[in-house]
């Protein structure tokens, strides 16, 4: 369609141009000779060469992806990227420009991507070409070491513009704050960011780094976008930002004021400053308009929404940005497309490490919720804990802040390691803390946000708690390190023995056998 438009505009500009143009260099400047005209100009903004009449638009398209969380093969709620490849590849053959960029979140929520350290979503990501990837929370899941082994594995850079060393006050190695790609005649700056998130990722695997967030963060954005308009010639900038709106809107432009958008993003960078933000982190789907006119994207996460697209044409003469399609691409749109080979290509060159994820556990014979899901595994903690510590320590409970992630619940029938990983992805290690009974009481007992599970020890206790005593708790390292639970760890389970595992052993004995 677009370049049917295109071809209109190239047609009525040579019919007409000759009317049209008159200017002084006409004779050099036939209306259907680009080549002759040497630098176009576009002073009465109809997107037309004043000189040579040809059309000064570039257009650009720009696909998105964020929070993928590893779901690279077909799996409960997604189709995998196979077929989103096919769509991608597609894609690149009718558009002149076009650039696939993610906002993060991309290695941490599969066994095939979390058992190679997200080597093969990395991989994926280059096979498609990929111009960027924002660092989100996730990323930091496994400390930076595996960030560095992705980034030599990137053939695209990963940007931050507010991750700094704490020892030096340097931006990360591992991080640039801005790429530049070119469309033909037009620069196009896209700009990474992480949100204040800082919170959210486990404190011992981001002691070397932090986040710089609120009024810093506006005025970094601000003097590179500048910086990139004005050293680099850049005429339309990206940011591309992982943190987002935290309700979802579907799929139409929904209208929204700076108010409503302050918690994660400041509406003064759509003034002049960024022309799109593709979001992320907050795993909802919106196509947003803010008070500039300024879109902001995200769709879901774990492939199960979609991807986000925005086409945009510059004109190339006076640098004007339109944007002349924002829209969500719904996994219904790439489902059914053939399956490319670079999935299964990656599979067979990382089986190694993969094939314990696909033996067979055991059979699990009903549907298992969430809830069900998160009390067995404080039952297990407890379990596991009480068998390693249980002779020296009187132990209260196990437990804490546990959730499943997507696909939240365990289907009925044989179950593999992998079937496991996505509900509960993270390396939190198991944990004996000790605690006060006024914290116990507080965090633990009267707690409705956590699940835990009761040692007949804890119950005969239970109402019967010393504030001024102290307790022994298992808890895995994500609890243990939350400040407020204020559990102090007294000695870790080790071996890299995580919630996933606990449930993997128990399901290899037949625990959910009936
Ligand atoms: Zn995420
Ligand atoms: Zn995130």
């Amino acid at each position: 369609m677009k370049k049917r438009v295109l071809s209109l505009l190239l047609v009525l500009s040579i019919l007409i141009g000759g009317s049209l143009t008159g200017c002084s260099n006409t004779p050099a400047n036939t209306p259907s000779d680009k080549n002759t005209c040497e630098a176009h100009a576009d002073t009465n903004f109809d997107d037309l060469c004043d000189f040579c009449n040809v059309s000064v638009l570039v257009y650009v398209d720009f696909y998105a992806i964020n929070d993928l969380h590893g779901k690279v093969a077909d799996g409960e709620g997604h189709p995998g990227v196979d077929e989103l490849t096919t769509y991608l590849k597609n894609a690149k053959l009718r558009d002149d420009y076009l650039f696939v960029l993610s906002s993060g979140d991309m290695w941490q929520g599969s066994s095939e991507s979390n058992l190679t350290g997200g080597l093969l979503t990395t991989e994926w990501m280059n096979y498609l070409n990929f111009v960027s990837m924002t660092i989100g929370n996730h990323e930091y899941d496994w400390g930076e070491g595996p960030i560095e082994e992705n980034d030599e594995m990137a053939n695209f850079p990963f940007l931050a513009i507010n991750i700094y060393d704490r020892e030096t006050n340097e931006l990360v190695d591992y991080c640039q704050p801005s790429v530049v790609v070119e469309a033909g005649d037009v620069k196009i700056g896209i700009i990474g960011a992480i949100g204040d998130c800082y919170s959210s990722i486990a404190i011992e695997r981001v002691q070397d780094v932090y986040f710089k967030v609120g009024d810093e963060l506006t005025e970094l954005v601000k003097a590179e976008a500048t910086r990139l308009r004005e050293e680099e010639g850049v005429d339309c900038i990206i940011y591309s930002l992982h943190d987002g709106y935290g309700r979802s809107k579907g799929d139409d432009i929904s209208y929204i004021g700076s108010n409503e958008l302050s918690g994660y993003y400041d509406t003064k960078l759509s003034d002049g400053y960024v022309d799109i933000v593709f979001e992320a982190h907050t795993h909802q789907q919106y196509i947003l308009m803010d008070q500039f006119g300024v879109y902001h994207l995200q769709n879901r996460g774990d492939n199960s929404g979609g991807i986000s697209h925005v086409e945009i044409a510059v004109n190339s003469a006076n640098g004007g940005v339109a944007v002349k399609v924002a829209e969500l691409i719904s996994t219904t749109q790439y489902q059914d497309l053939y399956d490319d080979a670079i999935v299964s290509e990656l599979l067979e060159k990382y089986k190694d490490d993969l094939s314990y994820a696909y033996e067979e556990l055991g059979y699990n014979a009903a549907f298992r919720n969430s809830n069900y899901l998160c009390q067995l595994v404080a039952d297990l903690y407890l379990e596991e804990g009480i068998e390693k510590w249980g002779s020296e320590y009187n132990i209260v409970l196990g437990g804490g802040s546990i959730s499943t992630r997507k696909p939240y619940n365990l289907n009925a029938g044989a179950v593999t390691y992998s079937d496991l990983q996505p509900l509960f992805p993270f390396d939190n290690e198991l944990v004996l803390c000790s605690i006060s009974g006024a914290d116990l009481e507080r965090r633990f007992l009267n707690n409705s946000e956590y699940v835990v599970s009761l040692s007949s020890y804890g119950q005969s206790v239970r109402n019967n708690i010393d504030p001024n005593a102290t307790y022994y708790i298992i808890l895995d390292t994500w609890s243990s390190n939350y400040a407020p639970n204020r559990a102090t760890e007294i000695a870790r389970y080790g071996d890299s023995v995580y919630a996933r595992d606990l449930l993997a052993w128990y399901i290899q004995n037949g625990g959910l056998a009936k």
